[in-house]
């Protein structure tokens, strides 16, 4: 969510800053601005809405600084306008500052900096912050380490999340940041070091990657760069290399970062799957689980706690891993478990899944998860995200960034994931190694049948085009394919603002089937098990009211012509893949029936791709 770069290097920072900003967009924003310092004053360009008018406004008033920090804002205390926008200056203009996250307790702290005189010229929690800092540095002492002793008396005395980066009109040459909560990494390049949120940010022009820990702080001077504690202490710095993520951000010929990633998931579910099954081709071998063998066999009971597109993942994991390795299973919104205080029932396994790891709400669950003293284990996207590392275990998805802010190959990485993590639950369990053998085939298959279904994407362009008008749609599934309508079902609105609902089928005449009508179709998606028959009753029922209806069913299902308007077909596979290559008609559905309705499928209103607030 939002975004920072910070810039300390030999050339000017203006380029790098906007640059920088532009390839966070993708994470979704309100407002953008940047700070430069000049000297003895800092100057400062800020404004609402796209990166482009910052840039368009900063390009009238060059900066020559090569010291600067930038922000894209995602608002959660004040309202979208100038005045709210990053950086913020303090009142005595020492000091500017960026921040991601919120800060909880800015309503005592404001208090205290309004009883000593601040004024305020800002409804956010950052401003209170960055006066915070700017007012213990003006109680200590003149002296080398002046800068950075504030900043470590301000942020303990804050409650809540932050990734900031500060820059003090007094020093001329450091850039401090610090993070709890929200992601920081700096980029270590020949000409230039940069402290960022995200490491594509300085993509192309730092060669080294090095993530802070929360509670860290990470000092660049000159050349020179540090991390340590809050207390003070050196902590150790990990480099990695950045060079690959550059090749994986790049555009090529599709449209829109959604699109590209829509079609790359067979590459994507190739990387995700490569060796990671046993010799004997029997079961999955998940190299983030070694080591905890023992517990995952006697587990009495897995929790999954995740949000949004994630969480539909792991409702898919939640039926195959009861079917596969028969243990109880829940999935629970990670917002919801960290409050819930929920009861602890045996041996109990907490699988936390978010595709950037820094999905706040997810990381309190595992936390509030660790004080209970539960195993936990994380699935992720992201390598040396906060989740990988505050996790026992876990595993990677390895699909590259996704830039696209509804996610799409993230799913089914981690759908598959969730597979291949029953088959190894199972195998050590009660499945044989017949069964075992049939979901390691089935599973290898899927790249090739995902593919396959891609295929036919033009045919679901013309069913969008068919349906495109429509402001109601119901999506309708049994088993493991109700959290495909669910995920169906949550794409469409987070893309077209058009309202979709998801329902297990016959959940149907228990409410939602009040609303059909001519103008509301339902999309079902129908399973190719003894069940499909109960489905297509339930496609019936809408017809009979008049209602729509688009299928979504396996090639063997017959389907009689009076239940139904369009048929979009799919192979006929194996029950642990069939989530899978449902969903793909409906991502492809959600795109077309956006772009029809001239939306920028990448950047959807109000949204952001890493959700670091709660
Ligand atoms: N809470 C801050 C604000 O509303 C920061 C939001 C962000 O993370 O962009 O300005």
């Amino acid at each position: 969510m939002c975004g920072i770069v910070g810039y300390l290097g030999k050339g000017y920072a203006q380029a790098p800053l906007i640059d920088g900003l532009r390839r966070l967009e993708y994470r979704g924003y309100d407002s953008a601005g940047v700070a430069f310092h000049e000297g003895n004053e800092f100057s400062l360009a800020r404004e609402t809405g796209r990166v482009k008018n910052l840039a368009d406004s900063v390009q009238k008033n060059s900066s020559s600084s090569s010291l600067g920090i930038a922000h894209t804002r995602w608002a959660t205390h004040g309202a979208v306008t100038v005045s709210n926008t990053h950086p913020h200056m303090s009142q005595d203009g020492k000091f500017v500052m960026v921040h991601n996250g919120v800060i909880e307790n800015y309503g005592i702290l404001k208090k205290f900096l309004v009883s000593k005189g601040i004024k305020f010229s800002s409804e956010t929690d950052s401003e209170v912050l960055c006066n915070l800092i700017a007012y213990h540095y003006s109680e200590l002492p003149t002296g080398e380490d002046r800068f950075i002793d504030a900043v470590r008396l301000a942020l303990p005395q804050s409650r809540g999340a932050y990734g900031i980066v500060i820059l003090c009109v007094d020093y001329s040459d450091t850039m401090i940041g610090a993070r709890r909560g929200s992601p920081l990494v700096v980029g270590l390049g020949e000409e230039a070091n940069f402290i960022a949120s995200d490491a594509s940010a300085f993509v192309g022009r730092a060669k080294e990657a090095v993530f802070l820990n929360d509670g860290e702080l990470s000092i660049i001077s000159g050349k020179n760069f540090r991390i340590t504690t809050m207390e003070g202490e050196e902590a150790k710095a990990v480099a990695h290399p950045v060079e690959q993520i550059s090749e994986e951000v790049e555009l090529g010929d599709f449209d829109s970062y959604m699109e590209k990633e829509i079609f790359e998931q067979p590459t994507a579910l190739e990387n995700t799957l490569r060796g990671r099954f046993g010799d004997d081709g029997t079961t999955a071998k998940l190299g983030g689980l070694e080591g905890h063998e023992d517990e995952l066999r006697n587990l009495d009971r897995i929790i999954f706690v995740a949000c949004g597109t994630a969480r539909h993942a792991c409702m898919v994991g939640e039926y195959l891993i009861e079917r596969l390795a028969r243990v109880p299973v829940e999935v629970e919104h990670a917002s919801e478990f960290r409050y819930r205080n929920s009861p602890k029932a045996g041996k109990s396994l907490v699988i936390a899944v978010s595709q950037s790891g820094e999905t706040l709400d997810t990381l309190e669950a595992v936390r509030e998860a660790k004080t209970k003293g539960l195993l936990t284990l994380g699935i992720t996207n992201v390598v040396g995200s906060s989740l990988a590392r505050e996790t026992d275990g876990g595993v990677y998805q390895r699909v590259g960034p996704e830039i696209g802010v509804a996610s799409t190959k993230a799913f089914s990485s981690q759908a598959c994931l969730c597979a291949m993590l029953g088959l190894a639950l199972g195998r050590m369990r009660d499945l044989s190694p017949t069964d075992g053998q049939a979901i390691v085939q089935a599973l290898n298959d899927l790249p090739d049948l995902v593919t396959k279904v891609l295929q036919q994407g033009e045919q679901i362009r013309e069913l969008a085009i068919k349906y495109s008008k429509a402001e109601h749609l119901l999506f309708l599934g049994r088993q493991s394919l109700y959290p495909v309508a669910l995920e169906g079902a949550l794409k469409l609105k987070e893309i077209s603002y058009a309202h979709a609902e998801g329902y297990p089928a016959a959940e149907l005449k228990h409410g939602p089937i009040a609303l059909i009508n001519p103008d509301c179709p339902s999309v079902f998606i129908v399973e190719g098990s003894s069940l499909s028959s109960k489905t297509i009753a339930n496609m019936q029922e809408v017809k009979a009211r008049k209602g729509p209806v688009l299928a979504i069913a396996p090639d063997n299902v017959e389907i009689p012509e009076e239940a139904v308007d369009d048929i979009f077909r799919l192979p006929v596979v194996h029950e642990v893949i069939r989530p899978i290559l449902a969903n793909l008609p409906l991502q492809l559905f959600a795109y077309h029936f956006a772009r029809l309705r001239g939306l920028d499928v990448d950047k959807p209103r109000n949204l952001a791709k890493s959700v670091t607030v709660e």
